[in-house]
């Protein structure tokens, strides 16, 4: 187990290099984040032991139980839907929160960061596809309330996520990375300021993610197995 986990996160790691060159970008511009969500400690542990730093979990109860449990130079993302109910607990467990679905949440997130004397550091989720079914917020909703979230002097937003829908062609998913970049360029540009941060690609399609400027690749299965 520990041996084909090293061996799986090395082939990933080796492809995010050859798609960083491909794509003329530098290997440093976009990190791993190991998705260990429902995958035992001790494979955590192992990916850790074969060097990755950083990890990526989708609920709160979940990580409370883990992270205890492992080094404390683990770092960790969150990646799931966030209940307001659970920020409180979620606040001293990860260093950033890639799915900020509505004003609501980021609300609760300044109040309680204001609370306890913290500062998120948050990515927008985006429903690129604009799937009625899904979370996130529309690129239309996020340039209607970009100036509002803006004003949230708590929490720091970095960038923008998105998960698209779910294809069997990782060639499909390219349109919404793309959609989401040229969303992320606008915000820039239109509110002047930085928001460095793309979280987009998964296991299928992190290597067209890379191509489309993701700066964080979010991979799970190809690491750990289903
Ligand atoms: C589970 C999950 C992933 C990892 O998905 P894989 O297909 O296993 O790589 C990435 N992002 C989010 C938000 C997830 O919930």
């Amino acid at each position: 187990m520990t041996d084909e986990i090293a061996s799986n996160l090395a082939r990933v790691l080796a492809t995010i290099a050859t798609a960083t060159a491909k794509a003329g970008r530098k290997r440093d511009e976009v990190q791993l984040i190991a998705v260990s969500k429902k995958q035992g400690t001790e494979k955590v542990r192992a990916a850790f032991d074969a060097g990755q730093p950083l990890f990526g979990e989708s609920r709160v109860q979940e990580a409370r139980a883990k992270v205890p449990l492992l080094p404390g130079a683990v770092r960790w993302h969150f990646v799931g839907h966030l209940q307001k109910n659970k920020i409180r607990h979620a606040l001293p467990l990860f260093e950033m929160f890639h799915s900020v679905d509505s004003v609501a949440l980021a609300e609760e997130l300044q109040r309680i960061g204001d609370e306890d004397g913290v500062r998120p550091r948050v990515l927008l989720e985006v429903n690129s596809a604009g799937e009625a079914s899904k979370i996130g917020f529309s690129p239309d909703a996020l340039r209607t309330h970009m100036a509002a979230l803006l004003a949230l002097s708590r929490i720091e937003i970095e960038g923008l996520m998105t998960i698209p829908p779910l294809a069997p062609e990782p060639e499909n998913s390219r349109r919404y990375f793309a959609s989401l970049r040229e969303l992320r360029d606008q915000l820039q540009r239109e509110f002047s300021v930085p928001l460095p941060q793309l979280s987009m690609g998964m296991s299928n399609d992190y290597t067209v993610a890379i191509e489309e400027g993701a700066t964080m690749v979010r991979v799970g299965t190809a690491i750990f197995g289903q």
